[in-house]
């Protein structure tokens, strides 16, 4: 008789021919999560196990696995070589100080085992009533559920509880993006959203020394690192936007000033994007939140990319929905450290609602677009987390 941690993955059953390649990478990206615990990982039909795992590790291990995506569940489960009375022995046992409603549910991969599943469920609840006078059945809505797993390597895994984990694809199954990553609130949460549907990031972000500061800086690395758990490792991009910020601060309309700049972070994103291999940009925006996330002004920094398609995963997402995730994937408490961000320094009293693309474009040959760009590219630090 051993613990297991029985692992179970979301949506790869869907891949008809490339299941191989996704059971593979999730594999990895599970082995590298649990790299520090010692214990085995080993494949089975349709799931990994977790053996050889001390308890005092079991609290960790389940903690780890809750940052990689494409885990559906997890189930600490009692693993015995299976046979009816060792069966029988371990759910008496796992039943013995519970009170309550329960019911017992038995799936047989080994259809060798003779005993048919519904039989066999029978037959063990009627033995934990026997032995445990609080417990009673009820196969509706039970307060506890039995599961007896009877694999076809002669082994049984006996458990009550499932622990629902991050779901989503394996990173990697979903090519690169590079996120905007500002040290707000919604752009960790996109970032998470994205690495949730299998996507591997890498990150860029914009800040105004000496406007903003150290800490500001700091903030946003702590971010990073918070994001690089789900991530499978995170690259993050600094560029310096100072001498951008300043050209359009002296030269263009004080309202346009916020549309002038995501035009200009769209750009250098798409640039970095294209060398370090990324297919698309993400970002934080969400419909409404703000005077530059309306349509119009969507539609203006969409404007400024040439190519890649740009992600908004939290487009239709509520604030509080936003606050939600990002309280549950632990960025919230860094997003809402008080330092300042590089949009509020200059930040216009009324800045435009719906800006017109023409003007912006004109706009821009006030401005060298390609110098200010390429300066702040060769001014850019790059710290792998
Ligand atoms: P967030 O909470 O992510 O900062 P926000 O509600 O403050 O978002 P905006 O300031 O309008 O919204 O930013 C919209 C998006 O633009 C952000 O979600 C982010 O993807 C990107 N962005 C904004 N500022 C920066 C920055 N300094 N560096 C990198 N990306 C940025
Ligand atoms: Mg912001």
């Amino acid at each position: 008789m051993s613990k297991v941690l029985i692992v179970r993955w979301c949506e790869i059953h869907l891949k008809g021919k490339n299941r191989g390649f996704f059971e593979k990478l999730l594999y990895d990206n599970i082995k590298h999560a649990i790299k520090d615990i010692n214990c085995n990982l080993v494949r089975i039909p349709g799931r990994y196990l977790i053996e050889n795992l001390s308890d005092l590790d079991v609290e960790t291990c389940i903690l780890k696995l809750k940052a990689v995506s494409g885990i559906h569940s997890v189930s600490l489960a009692t693993c015995i070589e299976t046979s009816v009375e060792n069966v029988k022995k371990v759910a008496l046992d796992v039943c013995k100080d519970k009170v309550g409603t329960f019911k017992v549910e038995t799936k047989r991969a080994d259809k060798k085992f003779e005993i048919q599943s519904t039989d066999f469920s029978r037959m063990i609840g009627a033995e934990i009533l026997k032995s445990n006078k609080n417990l009673s059945v009820d196969v509706h809505s039970p307060n506890f559920t039995l599961y007896i797993d009877i694999r076809e390597n002669n082994k049984t895994h006996v458990f009550t509880n499932t622990i629902k984990m991050m779901g989503g694809m394996p990173v990697g199954s979903s090519g690169k993006g590079m996120v905007m990553l500002s040290g707000g609130i919604d752009s960790p949460v996109a970032s998470y959203m994205m690495a949730k549907r299998g996507m591997k990031l890498e990150a860029v972000h914009f800040h105004s020394y000496p406007y903003t500061g150290e800490l500001a800086k700091q903030k946003v690395i702590e971010l990073a690192k918070i994001i690089s758990n789900y991530s499978q490792g995170l690259t993050l991009h600094i560029v310096k936007f100072t001498e951008i910020q300043e050209a359009i601060h002296e030269k263009l309309p004080e309202e346009y000033m916020i549309t002038m700049m995501r035009r200009f972070m769209m750009r250098i994103s798409e640039r970095l994007a294209n060398k370090q291999g990324a297919g698309a940009i993400i970002t934080g925006e969400c419909l409404g939140q703000v005077a530059s996330q309306t349509v119009e002004s969507i539609t203006s920094s969409q404007n400024a990319v040439n190519v890649l398609p740009v992600l908004r995963p939290l487009i239709g997402f509520d604030k509080l929905e936003i606050i939600d995730i990002a309280t549950n994937i632990g960025t919230y408490e860094t997003s809402v450290l008080p330092y300042e961000d590089c949009c509020t320094v200059f930040l216009p009293k009324y800045p435009v609602i719906k800006p017109k693309l023409e003007k912006v474009e004109y706009f821009e040959t006030l401005l060298n677009v390609e110098g200010l760009i390429e300066n702040a590219l060769n001014n850019t630090e790059v710290i792998k987390l």
